[in-house]
Parts: structure tokens; C-alpha cells; sequence
């Protein structure tokens, strides 16, 4: 640190006379130095040497991404993790320089260990200042993503805010009706059942769809609502952490109390009736529409309606609300940013110039590689305004939306390992977002998250034999009782004991083992 502060300073000096060094303290090399990379994301195929983001990079560091993506195209699947691109660049025996991917993490975390990728710790350490920085303020990122044997084997990409999903409900509909935002989980209730049977739209028809959802896993989310969860983190279906212990949420006694009253709700007309099918259009076609009444959505686009319909509807006013107090009087928001994901980029066993590679890593965690990772180019996408960076009015509303655009320019790379800055979104965020968040910032509703574990082998063996047909049968049986195939709490021990049989109690064992190595 003192060194580089030194160094800036002599540099400050004679910048008048060296006027080539003035910019050159995030030099990493003197010749320009090129790295292959492997770039799997569904946004993106493979990595562009043209973006803007990537030439700049080039300008400040000398080294040069050349793209050698196998596979580009093949999606990740969402169920399994599984990563096509990935095995097919494995099976082709060559490994970039640098590897970047959606579902990185567990790729990594298996395939490291066995060679293929360099363990990071001792490079982070001797070569990496601000990532090191990073790691030592924020230790159990470092726990979340190191695999089995200790060894961080990639450098993740890490979102920044901590709000995603909130409950929203049509404010107008309230006043049309008379009614108080809901506080409780039966005040709920009985809002929801004033929209079906009151004609808060006003058109004569009981045509109303109180509860609807783009995601039907975000219906599963209410049972939070009778002191169940849903999922520990923001995956659906997810373990949680129970007072140091892993569990599934979908063996809970909360959870079947949870579903014995939703599927109520379903049967009383309170619950979308084409909640499992109708799909990521539910929100946009319900509520432009005006037909919908409430959900569970995400802050920014949700919030988006209120501009995008004021012509169309009268009046329309689909704001959060707090979470409602469960039957137990806790108020809970289960859904979160998670502070880390699984994606981002390692560097390959094969990488002749793995202390570059971290530099060039550690690079985009200084202030100015970090911005140019989050905002785009100065000049272009943004200006410096009072020593922070702003998005210029041009970029702001020409139309695009600003995350296309930024991905268009190489910036905000999910598979670039990079800490995000919620800056970036704020500046285009609606005061309808802004004003929700502050409502659930006051609260504190937000619960800590599973940030998830990393199997030895023995565990990975266990954890593949039984977990996928278990997952299934939970989520075939939690469908089937919303919808009125069978009863949950007369099935509720004949389901639990064929969880058992099954080897749900095998799946939480390794998971615990993990867990306590891991972050105990
Ligand atoms: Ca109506």
C-alpha cells in the first residue's frame, strides 16, 4: 500500500514530463501479454474481444482476453447445474488461460482439486492486494466458495444490494374497497377474498385473480406465512440453515402447515387457478389487464408497472407492502440477493502466466477496474460527477434497457469475477422501487442465507444417488396437494417416511458433514 502510495506520488509529479506513465499504475505487464479465455452465459456466447470494457482493460493492463470458447451457446441446466460447455471443453483435453461461466462453482470445486485448476489461495496472498482485502474483511466468502480440500479455485461474482423480491398489492384496490394494507397472514386472507368477491376493478364480473405469480415456486413462498420456508437462499427449493443444522424446508411442520392452508386458497378461487402453468407472462398480462391483486416479485421491475400502465389504468397502484406477520407474529422477507454466486472465473492448470492472471483478476477489484466492470467506459456510458461515477442522460433514456446495454459493451459480466456496485442500479431504479426498499430497509425483515457447501468426494457420491429423485417426489407431491390431489396432513407421515426411505436423512448427513468443515 505504501509502496503504491509512493509510487503515485512520484508518478503525480512527473506527470507533466512522463506523460506516458501518467496513467500506467494498473500496468501489469510492458508487452502486451495474451490470455485465452472459455466464456459460457446465457446473455453472452463467448467472449468478445471488441467489447469496449475488454479494450480499456487492455489499455490499463496490457493483457489481451483472446476468446477460445468450446461450446459457446450451450445453456446451463438450471435443475442439475450441470454445465455442457464446461464438460465439453474438459472432454476436448484443453483448458483456456482463463475459464469464466454461469455455475461455475461447483466445476471448479470438483475438478480443481483433481488438477485442472490452480488453487488461488497462495497466488490471492503474494499477488492479489485488493482482493486479499476483500477476502479478509469478508472471510465467510472466502469460507462459501472455497471447495473440500480448502482451496478457493474461483474468483466469484459478487452482487451488491441486498434487496431482490418484496410483496406487492394493488393500493388502489384497497381504497376502491375500503381496506387497510394487510398486516397478518389472515388479514391477508380476507383481502384477498374481498378482491375475488368485491369487483375492486369496478367492471361488474368476478373476474378478479387475487394472488398470482410469474414464478409458481413463489406461491410455495407464502407458507413462510405459517412459520415454513421455502427455500435458504435465493435458489428455489434450497436447504436452509436451522440453528447451525441443515434442513429441507420441505420437511417442516411449518411447511405442511404452510400448504394445508394454501391449498385452501387455491380451492377458494384465492390463488391464481393457472398458477403452476401460465408462465413468466403472469404478472405482465395480469396486471395490464387489471386483474391482478398481489404477489411476491422483484422490487425494480415490479415497481415499473406503475409508470408503464398510469395511461392505461386508472388510478393503478401496485406498490410493496411489508411483509404480512406470520401465524406466529414474525415478519419475514425470505428472498435476498444472495452476496455471492456461483458464477465468475478460474484460471486454468495449464495457464503459463498464473501470476498475471491474478493480477489481471485483482485488477478489477481496484476502483478503477472495478468501475469500468459495473459502469462501462468513462466518456461514454458515464462521467465522474463529484468524484463518482454517473450514468450520462444519453444512456439513461435512449430506450434500451440499461443491463442490456451494459452487457452489450462487455460490462456487468456475471461470468467476470467482480463486486458489484449498486450504484449502478440505483441510478436507474424508479422512486417506486426506491420508496419500497426503504419501507423494507426500515423493517430489517431480511433472514441470513445458505450460502452452500462444497462435497468431497464420498459426499458428492451420496448427494448424486439419492437428492434428484427426492427433489422431484417433494416437488410432485407439493404440487398435488395445492391442487387438491390428496390431503397433506392426512399424507403428511407416509410422506415423510418414503423422504426417509429415499435417503432424504443420507442427503442431510453430507450436507451437515460439509456444512460443518466448511464454515465450522
Ligand atoms: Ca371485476
Amino acid at each position: 500500500m505504501r509502496k503504491l502510495t509512493m509510487l503515485s506520488a512520484i508518478l503525480a509529479s512527473t506527470a507533466m514530463t512522463m506523460p506516458a506513465f501518467a496513467d500506467g499504475h494498473l500496468r501489469i505487464v510492458e508487452e502486451p501479454l495474451e490470455l485465452t479465455i472459455q466464456m459460457n452465459h446465457a446473455r453472452y456466447p463467448n467472449y468478445d474481444e471488441n467489447w469496449p470494457v475488454e479494450q480499456a482493460a487492455r489499455a490499463m493492463t496490457g493483457i489481451h482476453l483472446i476468446d477460445d470458447t468450446v461450446g459457446a451457446n450451450m445453456r446451463t441446466d438450471e435443475n442439475t447445474g450441470k454445465t455442457e460447455a464446461l464438460n465439453l471443453m474438459l472432454a476436448a483435453g484443453v483448458i483456456p488461460d482463463i475459464v469464466g461461466s454461469s455455475r461455475l462453482k461447483d466445476f471448479v470445486n470438483q475438478y480443481g482439486p483433481e488438477g485442472a485448476f490452480y488453487p488461488l489461495n497462495d497466488l490471492i496472498a503474494e499477488h492479489a492486494p485488493n482482493m486479499a482485502a476483500y477476502f479478509a474483511e469478508r472471510p465467510e466468502i472466502a469460507a462459501a466458495i472455497s471447495a473440500a480440500d480448502g482451496n478457493m479455485y474461483y474468483i466469484p461474482y459478487l452482487p451488491d444490494g441486498k434487496y431482490g423480491r418484496a410483496y406487492f398489492i394493488r393500493y388502489d384496490w384497497l381504497d376502491a374497497l375500503g381496506l387497510p394494507v394487510p398486516e397478518t397472514v389472515e388479514e391477508v386472507e380476507a383481502t384477498l377474498r374481498a378482491f375475488k368477491n368485491d369487483d375492486p376493478n369496478g367492471n361488474g364480473l368476478a373476474d378478479e385473480v387475487p394472488y398470482f405469480a410469474r414464478q409458481w415456486p413463489e406461491l410455495i413462498r407464502l407458507v413462510t406465512l405459517w412459520d415454513g420456508r421455502s427455500s435458504g437462499s435465493d435458489t428455489y427449493h434450497d436447504f436452509y440453515v436451522d440453528e447451525g443444522q441443515i434442513q429441507h424446508p420441505y420437511a417442516g411442520e411449518g411447511y405442511r402447515e404452510g400448504i394445508k392452508n394454501l391449498a385452501r386458497w387455491y380451492a377458494e378461487g384465492l390463488i391464481d387457478v393457472e398458477v403452476f402453468t401460465r408462465g413468466s407472462s403472469a404478472r405482465e398480462f395480469l396486471l395490464s389487464e387489471n386483474l391482478g391483486g398481489m404477489t411476491h416479485d422483484w422490487f425494480a421491475s415490479t415497481s415499473g408497472y406503475n409508470t408503464s400502465l398510469a395511461d392505461r389504468i386508472d388510478g393503478f397502484a401496485f406498490k410493496a407492502f411489508a411483509p404480512p406477520a406470520s401465524v406466529s407474529g414474525v415478519r419475514m422477507e425470505e428472498h435476498r440477493r444472495i452476496p455471492i454466486k456461483p458464477d465468475g472465473w478460474a484460471i486454468g492448470a495449464t495457464n503459463e502466466h498464473p501470476i498475471e492472471t491474478i493480477k489481471y483478476f485483482d485488477f478489477w477489484f481496484t476502483e478503477e477496474g472495478r468501475r469500468l466492470a459495473n459502469f462501462g467506459v468513462e466518456g461514454e456510458q458515464y462521467t465522474m460527477v463529484d468524484g463518482a461515477p454517473k450514468f450520462t442522460e444519453e444512456f439513461l433514456t435512449n430506450g434500451e434497457p440499461v443491463n442490456n446495454q451494459l452487457y452489450a459493451i462487455g460490462s456487468q459480466l456475471q461470468a467476470r469475477g467482480y463486486f458489484q456496485n449498486y450504484e449502478y442500479e440505483k441510478q436507474w431504479s424508479n422512486e417506486f422501487a426506491l420508496e419500497g426498499i426503504a419501507l423494507y430497509d426500515e423493517g430489517d425483515y431480511l433472514i441470513d442465507q445458505f450460502l452452500g457447501v462444497a462435497f468431497n468426494a464420498e459426499e458428492q457420491r451420496v448427494y448424486d444417488r439419492y437428492w434428484s429423485s427426492i427433489r422431484d417426489y417433494m416437488l410432485e407431491r407439493q404440487q398435488g396437494w395445492i391442487l387438491g390431489n390428496g390431503d397433506v396432513e392426512a399424507d403428511w407421515d407416509a410422506y415423510i417416511e418414503t423422504l426417509n426411505e429415499m435417503g432424504l436423512q443420507d442427503v442431510l448427513d453430507v450436507m451437515n458433514s460439509a456444512y460443518a468443515r466448511q464454515y465450522g
